[in-house]
């Protein structure tokens, strides 16, 4: 096997080494040009790549190319035309210039733009992102690109994510230049783990819900859940098993680095994470690994659930952001063993510290979803609330250069403002703070509140652009600096000083830490609606112009098209749920309670003195359930059709979240009672213990 795989791996792609077997050399020189430094590719240029790229993509078996893209809502888009060019004498060729590498006109006219372009003038093309390899998956050439409308405006997630990486880029080579290194770009690198859950196909069609939504919206607790902790680590199904090996073989084809491979914590719950890479490739193979991940559950009869809470009581899946700079091979966010690379060290530590605790309000809308809301503050991700873990060792480090007292950590060393006032210390990554949904493992961050399903542009973009203006800041108070070590070392200082609140290294969980989280000042958005309105912050909406990632209309229409999204979401779950209890839930029930009338009526009849006291109370309990199953479902349907003809998007959004959710629950509450009581061969929904404890 180990040969096949270096034989396969990558093999789909379009990777630096088919570019300099097959480009001729001036070529391949001026590609290189374009994706290191960014420079313009001309059309020339961009002619021969096109017919290179083409023919290596017909022998991959490519019969028609897309423009791939990430549209604002969705994961990824594809429009596929064919390389097929009919000619006069009845033949034809296949075709694709550099015009159409480099540029693509999607009908952009049913894309969320939130307003941004009016239909009529739906107009919108797709760049090529060359730093981003393109690939054959299902015979297409797919053509890693960026979304805008022809006005310029972002209409995508990857727009903004490369701006930032330029933002971040910039202001960190100025960093490194003040510590005397010469760098022509800082990359920012993500590991995404992604978590998921598989379920058996036959049951999943069965379910209505899960069909349409993604996620279970009825269903009571299985008598077994995860208290056992057998799961975590759990040797894999065999059926799993063989999912994994294929999926690995496909993931590897595409060049996507897939390496850990385990179950998660609930049943039926797993995780994928690959060796980390640029942000924007990362992000690219993240999406592909999403739809992969769902075509390869579907070969072994399964079906992959990327949805952030599936299953009420039961961990929801999430996607940690593993986060780091590098400077060409450097770990920025590496400590090192000299006190200077241990100040470059803090710089950034500190940058970031400042910057998760001044944008934590606008990083809090990068994860906020629909689905995700069930998972934040439940007892499985962490709060709502953003607070950063450094652990101890790094923690007592800047306490003592918060309060200038000596450093008691493993190596004594006496502290003060001086040139090397930075202890040494060593990496701490023992204490893994499971809580934290920021935390700091030993040479990177990791952002543990992204959902399972989200694109992660949005929290990149986000942070890599208020990273960039802490690194800003920073170059304005020291470039000037007649010592610039010191005047280093007092940013750091006061930097750490100013933001030290928004560092806890406690329990996430505990109710305590909500009410310490106020008293501190930290947001607390619980819910989307809530959590949003971020993006139209004055402060936001000044950060993201400063650095060119957004405007401030590209932001304005972002919070349209995500409190459309979130209405659009709830209200698709709340019809969802009538269909099921009026059409299956409740004549299921009714059903079931004639039988068991019939039952005890013909127990009468053939003696009285048969006891139908069994039967009369199930028919007593589940007779209540019902009528309330059908109560709620009439209270559901009133409040959802009041709700959903609201005009203004932003109080539609607050009363689907305010009204609608909760009587969702209550017929949730009702159906749930009643599926406890009813004979499960008269239930039409698979129960949750049978959807996830299945053993092939
Ligand atoms: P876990 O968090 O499950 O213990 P690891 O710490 O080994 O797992 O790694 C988690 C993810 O972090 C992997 O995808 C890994 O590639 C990624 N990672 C490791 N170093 C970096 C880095 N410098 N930048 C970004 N991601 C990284
Ligand atoms: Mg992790």
């Amino acid at each position: 096997m180990a040969a096949t795989v270096m034989e396969i791996y990558g093999s789909k792609v379009f990777n630096e080494h088919e570019m300099r077997e097959r480009l001729p050399s001036s070529t391949y020189k001026s590609l290189k040009a374009t994706i290191e430094k960014g420079q313009p590719l001309d059309l020339d240029v961009a002619n021969v790549v096109a017919s290179v790229m083409k023919r290596w993509a017909i022998e991959q078996g490519a019969t028609h190319y897309t423009h791939w893209f990430q549209p604002l809502t969705g994961i990824t888009s594809e429009k596929h035309d064919g390389f097929v060019s009919p000619q006069p004498d009845g033949t034809a060729i296949m075709e694709f210039s550099g015009k159409e590498l480099i540029k693509g006109e999607p009908d952009a006219s049913s894309f969320p733009s939130g307003g941004l372009r009016a239909t009529a003038e739906a107009r919108g093309y797709t760049a090529w992102d060359p730093t981003s390899y393109a690939f054959v998956k299902d015979e297409v050439l797919c053509i890693p690109t960026a979304f805008c409308s022809y006005t310029g405006e972002a209409l995508d997630k990857k727009t903004p994510l490369l701006r930032s990486m330029q933002a971040i880029s910039d202001q960190a080579c100025r960093v490194l230049k003040l510590f005397g290194k010469d760098v022509e770009r800082v990359s920012t690198t993500v590991g995404p783990e992604q978590e998921f859950f598989l379920i058996r196909k036959e049951d999943y069609n069965k379910r209505l819900d899960v069909v349409l939504t993604g996620r279970t919206l009825f269903g009571s607790a299985p008598s077994k859940g995860q208290e056992l902790e057998e799961h975590y680590f759990g040797t894999l199904r065999p059926i799993v098993s063989e999912f994994y090996k294929d999926l690995d073989e496909e993931l590897w084809k595409l060049g996507v680095p897939a390496r850990t491979k385990h179950n998660e914590v609930a049943p039926g719950q797993h995780e994928l994470a690959p060796i980390f890479d640029t942000t924007n490739v990362a992000i690219d193979h993240n999406l592909v690994t999403m739809e992969i991940l769902q075509k390869v559950a579907a070969k072994h009869g399964l079906v992959c659930l990327l949805h952030e809470k599936p299953f009420e009581g039961v961990n929801g899946s999430g996607k940690h952001n593993n986060w780091s700079l590098t400077a060409g091979g450097e770990n920025l966010l590496d400590p090192g063993d000299t006190p200077m690379e241990n100040l470059q060290f803090m710089v950034f530590l500190a940058a970031v510290i400042k910057a998760v605790d001044e944008y934590a309000d606008l990083l809090r809308t990068s994860v906020a979803t629909p689905g995700n809301d069930h998972r934040l503050g439940a007892n499985e991700a962490p709060p709502a609330i953003i607070s950063i873990f450094v652990g101890e060792e790094l923690e007592a480090v800047i306490d003592a250069i918060c309060s200038d007292s000596p450093y008691a950590g493993p190596v004594k060393m006496k502290m003060d403002l001086g040139v090397d006032v930075l202890p040494k210390f060593s990496k701490d990554t023992t204490d893994r703070n499971r809580t934290s949904p920021f935390a700091f493992t030993g040479n990177k961050f990791e952002f543990r509140m992204p959902g399972s399903n989200e694109n992660l542009s949005d929290a990149n973009f986000i942070l890599n652009t208020a990273v960039a203006k802490a690194l800003k800041d920073f170059v304005a108070a020291t470039s000037d600096a007649a010592d610039f070590e010191c005047a280093a070392a007092a940013w750091v200082k006061q930097t750490l000083n100013d933001h030290r609140r928004v560092i806890f290294n406690g329990n996430g969980y505990s109710a305590a830490w909500e009410e310490e989280a106020a008293r501190r000042g930290l947001p607390n958005r619980k819910c989307t609606p809530d959590a949003m309105i971020a993006l139209k912050d004055p402060k936001n909406v000044a950060l993201m112009e400063e650095f060119g990632v957004l405007t401030k209309t590209e932001l304005f229409s972002r919070y349209e098209v995500e409190m459309e999204h979130y209405s659009k979401v709830i209200n698709i779950e709340a019809r969802t749920m009538l269909k099921i209890a009026n059409k299956q839930l409740i004549p299921a029930a009714t059903t079931y309670m004639g039988d068991v009338a019939s039952t005890a009526a013909a127990k009468q009849t053939v003696s009285e003195s048969l006891s139908t006291r069994a039967e009369t109370r199930l028919l007593t309990a589940l007779s209540r359930y019902t009528d309330e199953m059908s109560d709620a479902a009439d209270a559901l349907k009133a409040v959802t059709d009041k709700v959903s003809a609201l005009e203004d998007e932003a109080a539609k959004a607050h009363a689907f979240h305010d009204e609608v959710l909760p009587a969702m629950a209550r017929l949730r509450a009702a159906a749930d009672e009643a599926e406890e009581l009813c004979d499960e061969d008269y239930w039409p929904l698979p129960c949750y213990s049978r959807l996830l404890f299945y053993t092939e």
